[in-house]
C-alpha cells in the first residue's frame, strides 16, 4: 500500500518543555481517510498541526523527529513551509472565509500567485467549487459575500479554497464540529468523494463520525498513539 505521509518518533514540546506528543510513528495510506480520535487534550490537533509545520512556525512549539513526504524529511528548518502547505493543506474547525465575495475567496490566492487571466481564474474557481460540492448552490451568486453564507456552505467554501491550490493531502481539524447535522453529513459525503484524488487526515472527537467516514482510525491518549488500524476493526464489537 502506498504511503502519502509518515512520521517517525514525532515529539511536540510547548513552552520549551511540555511534551504534548510523545514520539509518534505512523504512516498515512494514500487515497484513504484516516481519523485521529481521542479525548479532549490527548494531542490530536497538535499532531495534525505538526504535519504541515503549523506547530513550530505558528504555535511556537518545538517539534523533533521526522515527517516524511515524498521521500524528504520536511521537519527541517531548510524546508520552505509555504511550499509544504501547498502540498499539505488545512481546513480548520471554524469556517474562516475571507471578508470578500465567494469568487474572490478562491481567485485572490491565485491572482497573488501571478495568474491574472480572468478565464483561467474562472476555471480554477469553478473546478474547486465543484469538488467541494458547492458549485450548484453558488454559481448564480459568485459575487455575493462569503460572510453571508451558512456555516455549512462557508465550510465547503474553505474546503474549495484549500483544494484550489491542488494539495496532495488535506488535513481537517474537526471540520464539522461547528455545523448542524445535515451539513455534517454533507461534509462527510464530500470527503468520501474527494479520496479518489486526495489523502485526507481528519481530527474528530465524534466517534460515530470516525466510524462512518474514515478508512483508518488512530486513537490518541495523553499524547500517545495507542491504537491504529482499519476503522472496521477498531469499531468492531468484541
Ligand atoms: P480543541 O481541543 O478543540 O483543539 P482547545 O480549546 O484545546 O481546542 O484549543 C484551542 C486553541 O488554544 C488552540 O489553538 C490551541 O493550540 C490553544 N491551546 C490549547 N491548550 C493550550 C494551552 N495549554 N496553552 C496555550 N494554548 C493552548
Ligand atoms: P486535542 O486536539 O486532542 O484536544 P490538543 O492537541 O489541543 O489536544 O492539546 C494537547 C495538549 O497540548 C493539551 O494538554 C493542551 O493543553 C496542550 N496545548 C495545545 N496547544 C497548546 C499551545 N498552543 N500551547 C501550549 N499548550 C498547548
Amino acid at each position: 500500500r502506498e504511503i502519502a505521509l509518515s512520521t517517525t518518533d514525532l515529539r511536540v514540546f510547548y513552552n520549551g518543555t511540555k511534551e504534548a506528543i510523545h514520539g509518534v510513528s505512523m504512516s498515512f495510506p494514500k487515497n484513504k481517510i484516516t481519523a485521529l480520535i481521542g479525548p479532549s487534550g490527548s494531542g490530536k490537533s497538535t499532531y495534525l498541526r505538526a504535519l504541515n509545520r503549523m506547530n513550530d512556525t505558528i504555535d511556537g512549539a518545538r517539534v523533533t523527529g521526522e515527517i516524511t513526504y515524498e521521500g524528504v524529511n520536511i521537519n527541517d528548518p531548510k524546508v520552505n513551509v509555504y511550499e509544504v502547505r501547498k502540498q499539505i493543506g488545512m481546513v480548520f474547525q471554524r469556517p474562516n472565509p475571507f471578508p470578500k465575495s465567494i469568487y474572490e475567496n478562491i481567485a485572490f490566492i491565485h491572482r497573488r500567485e501571478g495568474i491574472k487571466e480572468k478565464k483561467k481564474l474562472d476555471e480554477i474557481v469553478e473546478k474547486a467549487l465543484k469538488q467541494a460540492a458547492l458549485w450548484d448552490q453558488v454559481k448564480d451568486n459568485l459575487n455575493g459575500s462569503a460572510l453571508a453564507m451558512s456555516g455549512g456552505q462557508a465550510q465547503r467554501l474553505c474546503i474549495a479554497r484549500a483544494l484550489s491550490v491542488k494539495p496532495d493531502i488535506l488535513l481537517m481539524d474537526e471540520p464539522a464540529s461547528a455545523l448542524d447535522p445535515i451539513s455534517t453529513m454533507q461534509i462527510e459525503e464530500t470527503m468520501s468523494d474527494l479520496k479518489k484524488d486526495y489523502t485526507i487526515i481528519i481530527v474528530t472527537h465524534n466517534m460515530a463520525q470516525a466510524s462512518r467516514a474514515s478508512d483508518y482510525t488512530a486513537f490518541y491518549y495523553s499524547g500517545d498513539l495507542i491504537e491504529y488500524d482499519e476503522t472496521s476493526k477498531i469499531f468492531t464489537q468484541p
